[in-house]
This record gives C-alpha cells, structure tokens and sequence, in this order.
C-alpha cells in the first residue's frame, strides 16, 4: 500500500459508511445510545476533507493524521479507539515507504494493542476488537490475502451477535446484549472491506 492507496482506502470507508450510517445508528439504539453511524460518517468525512493535503506525506505520517482527525472528530469511544488504531500503524510504519506483507503484520499486531490497552478491552468482549483482532492474526510475512481478510473481518462481526457486551455502553445491558450485531465491529468490517477492495483494484 502507498499512499495514494491508503487515500484511496479512505474514499472507499467514507463512501460505506455514508451508505450504513443509519444502519450503524440502529444498531447502536440497541446496545448504546443510537450515534455510531454519525459518528463515524463525521469522522471520516472530515479525514476526506484533508486527504489532498495529506498527498505528500509518509504512510506514517499519514496514519498520524488520520489517527488524530479520528479522535477529534468521531469522538464518543470509538473517536479514541479508532484514533489510536491508526496511530498504532503510523508508529509501527516510520521508515516504511511501501506497506507490505511483514509491515502490515506489525501495524495491525500493534493497532491491536493499542485498542486493547486504550478500551481496556480483549478478544470476546463484542467489541470492534473482535474485528481488529481476527484480521491481524491471519497476517503473515506474506502479501495480504484481501479475500481471506475481509471474510475474516465478516466472520468477527458476525460473531459480536452472540456475545455479551462486556466493554462500553452496551455491558450497562448485560446478558441482554445478546443477540445484537456491536455497532463498532460492523464499522469496522466496513473499514476492512473497503481496504480490501481498494488493494484489489
Ligand atoms: P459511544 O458509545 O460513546 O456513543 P460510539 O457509539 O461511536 O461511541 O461507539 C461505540 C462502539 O465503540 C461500540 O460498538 C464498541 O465497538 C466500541 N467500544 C466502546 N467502548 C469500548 C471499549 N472499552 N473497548 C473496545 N471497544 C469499545
Ligand atoms: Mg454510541
Ligand atoms: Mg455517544
């Protein structure tokens, strides 16, 4: 991935999660209080917004500056734990120029932790994590195998719906989040989805 990919990734996000904003809201009505989807639509317009100022930047760099619109513009829990994501990668990616197999590895393994340590959130809590986390441990020292991480990205999502929610708004409601899709993993299926489609144009 360089950048123009990474831009590109970006356009193909917004451009979802415009078309699930409601969806997204609506799911949030059950386990939160109903916001996700503007949210998100907020946040990612407004990296959108930057991206042609952002064209010269490292990958880095330019994770950084997504991370941090992300934080100040989603806001809520996800604005922070999408942000510190995609700081995550930016850290782990200094020196990178092209985005490959061994580096996506290290990114996402690192974008990982860092919602874990940030939501103070692991694996089952049916959370975005439970997408995050799935795609990083498919990774490898090889390129990416989009198809395998976007189905990876639906199988996590898919499985938030049996879980109980034990991090966020949604653990308030306790055995009674069962049942419900986590707004936070269907965005990010949403985010994977896209950047499968974009590196497999
Ligand atoms: P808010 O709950 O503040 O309204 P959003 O509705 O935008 O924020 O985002 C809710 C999503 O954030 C949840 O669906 C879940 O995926 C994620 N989330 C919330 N709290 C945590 C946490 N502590 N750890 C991991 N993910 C969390
Ligand atoms: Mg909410
Ligand atoms: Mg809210």
């Amino acid at each position: 991935m360089n950048n123009e990919q990474a831009a590109q990734w970006m356009r193909q996000t917004a451009e979802k999660l415009v078309e699930h904003k409601d969806e997204l809201s609506k799911l949030d009505q059950f386990v939160g209080d109903g916001d996700h989807g503007v949210n998100m639509e907020r946040g990612f317009r407004a990296v959108v917004e930057n991206l042609d100022d952002w064209k010269d930047l490292s990958l880095s760099q330019l994770m950084q500056k997504i991370g941090s619109a992300l934080v100040s513009n989603v806001g809520g829990a996800a604005g922070p734990l999408y942000g510190t994501a995609f700081m995550r990668l930016g850290t782990a990616w200094t020196d990178v120029d092209q985005v490959d197999g061994p580096a996506w590895m290290s990114g996402m393994a690192k974008a990982v932790e860092g919602i874990a340590q940030r939501g103070k959130a692991q694996a089952g809590d049916g959370t975005l994590l439970d997408v995050w986390s799935p795609v990083a441990a498919i990774l490898d020292e090889n390129e990416p195998d989009w198809k395998k991480i976007e189905d990876a990205a639906q199988t996590g999502m898919e499985e938030t719906e049996s879980m109980v929610v034990k991090k966020g708004r949604g653990a308030l409601l306790g055995e009674k989040s069962v049942g419900h899709l986590d707004p936070g993993a269907v965005s990010s299926f949403y985010l994977f989805q896209a950047l499968a489609k974009t590196m497999d144009e």
